[in-house]
């Protein structure tokens, strides 16, 4: 069983109430309001184990405040893992309280993978129909639900999974890796997962795309459905079934980066069967980009034009995302890379974050257009999908002409220009 709010006893035992991780909470920073952020949530938490609060829907929606960033952990001395204790608190409430009949229909879909590729489809047809294309997003053709200046990322409707078979080979492999995938790259932005595949053979990387992997789990974690810890669990099962076979596993997203990598640490440990087989991947868990300045790529680029700027996720400790990324553009003739005042301040996205407090996740999100907008930068590039799509939607909302991409897409456009034309293009 996975761990419970009880089991971080110790850990909110460790807060030392010092406040140190208030200066780098994206919410303290814009509200200002202790007891919903940072060291308040800990509170929280302690209070609801010890019985002095009641699980009531207030309870619930001062958790939800919390962005699940762990931009705080990076400030304690302490070293306290707030987002998992939040986490714990949520996934405690909502044992309580049971879920909104809303979110558990959502999430019946991620849950259900034989289900996901039907309701991606239908997603896309309906967006074909009510929204019109704006680049890689749309905008409701008649604004009524969203609103005339929201933007939603484009659904493909067709997949990665499909498009691909299980090993995509190359001659004479470098190495071979595994592939998770993620939702966001297999349903939405499928040109992302075009151009990892691309890349990677382009290097002479043996690429397997396990067909039965799923969901991350995350978007089931973050709001209090333990249910994820068993797309967790699946997922652990699957590539650690391949662990003697591939040097790594590579993964484009951050947030899928960090749950496959850091979660089971936090919450799986008790779980002897499931911990091993963790045990066994954990260590090759990579990202595509730290895989490639590692592994080495080749430079045969052709000369390109363009600047781009960089936006770190939250998401960022589980691979070299500080360091790898910036190497791989550098390397690039013709690109020169422009760093914004704060790239590891938060975008505001922070998962659904956005979706529940639209308001205060956009406050968040100007600081950072702003700092994007003083770079003059023709591309913000980023490997997490969530902040891609709302900076995405800032960047249109404001009328400013940067792209925002992942870093991958801009290394296949670079390849591009030497003539790789099987590589596809940066939006
Ligand atoms: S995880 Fe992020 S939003 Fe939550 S308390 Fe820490 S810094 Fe603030
Ligand atoms: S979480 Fe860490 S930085 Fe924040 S009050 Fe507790 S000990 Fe201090």
């Amino acid at each position: 069983m996975a761990k419970q709010l009880k089991d971080f006893a110790k850990e909110i035992q460790d807060c030392l109430q010092c406040g140190f991780c208030l200066a780098k909470c994206p919410i303290y920073r814009e509200l200002r309001m202790d007891p919903m952020v940072a060291r308040g949530e800990i509170n929280l938490a302690k209070a609801l184990l010890e019985g002095d609060i009641e699980a009531t829907k207030k309870m619930d929606e001062m958790l939800m405040m919390c962005q699940l960033c762990g931009q705080c952990t990076e400030a304690c001395p302490a070293g306290v893992k707030t987002a998992d204790i939040v986490t714990a608190a949520r996934l405690e409430v909502a044992k309580r309280r049971g879920l909104p009949w809303i979110k558990k229909a959502i999430f019946s879909f991620l849950k259900n993978p034989s289900l996901t590729p039907l309701a991606m489809k239908m997603g896309a047809l309906g967006q074909n129909i009510a929204f019109k294309k704006d680049g890689d997003m749309a905008s409701e053709r008649v604004p009524i639900i969203f609103g005339a200046d929201r933007f939603l990322p484009k659904i493909s409707g067709s997949s990665i999974m499909d498009k691909y078979p299980e090993v995509i080979k190359v001659d004479n492999p470098k190495k071979r890796v595994a592939y998770f995938i993620g939702c966001y790259s297999n349903y939405v932005d499928t040109e992302l997962g075009d151009a990892v595949i691309g890349v990677m053979k382009h290097n002479g990387y043996e690429v397997v795309l396990p067909k039965d992997q799923v969901c991350c789990g995350l978007p089931l974690l973050a709001h209090g459905d333990e249910e994820g810890f068993e797309l967790l669990r699946k997922n652990i099962r699957i590539f650690a079934k391949l662990a003697d076979e591939v040097d790594a596993i590579i993964v484009d997203c951050a947030t899928c980066g960090a749950t496959l990598k850091e979660t089971p640490e936090s919450f799986l440990s008790d779980e002897p069967e499931i911990f091993e087989l963790y045990e066994k991947i954990k260590d090759k868990i990579v990202s595509v980009e730290e895989f490639l300045v590692e592994n080495g790529y080749k430079e045969d680029f052709g000369e390109v034009d363009f600047t781009v700027t960089y936006h770190l996720p939250c998401h960022r400790s589980w691979s070299d995302l500080r360091g790898a990324p910036r190497k791989i553009i550098e390397s690039i003739p013709g690109a020169k890379l422009v760093e914004m005042a704060e790239p590891e301040r938060c975008c505001g996205n922070a998962g659904s974050h956005m979706l529940t407090h639209y308001d205060l996740a956009s406050q968040v999100r100007a600081r950072k257009l702003e700092d994007i907008k003083q770079t003059e930068a023709d591309y913000c590039m980023t490997p997490c999908p969530g902040c891609r799509m709302f900076l995405g939607e800032g960047v249109r909302q404001q009328k400013l002409d940067t792209k925002i991409v992942h870093p991958i897409k801009l290394m296949a456009q670079a390849y591009q220009a030497a003539g790789q034309k099987a590589l596809p293009k940066a939006n």
